[in-house]
């Protein structure tokens, strides 16, 4: 027994040592930190800062993007729930416009709607997107738009949480993750 218990007393210090010496942010991922966790794509990343994203041609957006993020943020479809790689994410920072990378929201404002879409209770002003009345598939929805790029972000409803209660719902592959 003395000798498991001086055994203990070696061993505490060694591990305190360890934890001690050990940087603070040691195991805190990228994203935890709110460094950017997505690189910025390149027709982004060069484009000129004057550039007017919504005169680009249909032909501009399928060279520069995904034939997937074409076909919903460019011709408004919808991506399929759960699939995406921001809906279950607790990433501090900003979520940019994968089409312009224009900041849209922040992680101050996302929620776990259930949905499978990221959601969001406001936009990072109001001035980064615009709301369309949106009468397809049968239904009265207010799209939401990039305001920079006009591109098909999602819809935003009024059933979210306080304050706005609004949920903007919106699609992942929509949205670029580029920290604070
Ligand atoms: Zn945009």
């Amino acid at each position: 027994m003395n000798r498991l218990l001086k055994l203990l007393l070696a061993a505490v210090p060694a591990v305190l040592l360890v934890f001690w010496m050990l940087p603070a942010n040691a195991g805190r991922t990228a994203e935890a930190k709110g460094e950017p966790s997505q690189p910025l794509p390149a027709h982004i990343a060069e484009a000129p800062p004057e550039t007017d994203w919504k005169a680009q041609a249909p032909s501009y957006w399928t060279e520069h993007l995904s034939s997937e993020v074409v076909q919903v943020c460019r011709d408004g479809g919808t991506e399929r729930p759960w699939s995406g790689d921001h809906n279950n994410t607790k990433a501090e920072g900003v979520f940019h416009c994968s089409s312009c990378g224009a900041a849209l929201f922040l992680s101050d404002a996302k929620f776990d709607s259930g949905t499978g879409w990221p959601s969001f209770t406001r936009p990072v002003d109001n001035s980064a997107v615009d709301l369309h009345t949106d009468t397809s598939l049968g239904m009265v929805r207010t799209e939401v738009t990039c305001a920079t790029c006009g591109a098909h972000l999602g819809h935003v409803f009024d059933d979210g949480p306080r304050p706005t209660g609004k949920r903007y719902c919106i699609n992942s592959i929509c949205l670029l993750h580029l920290g604070s």
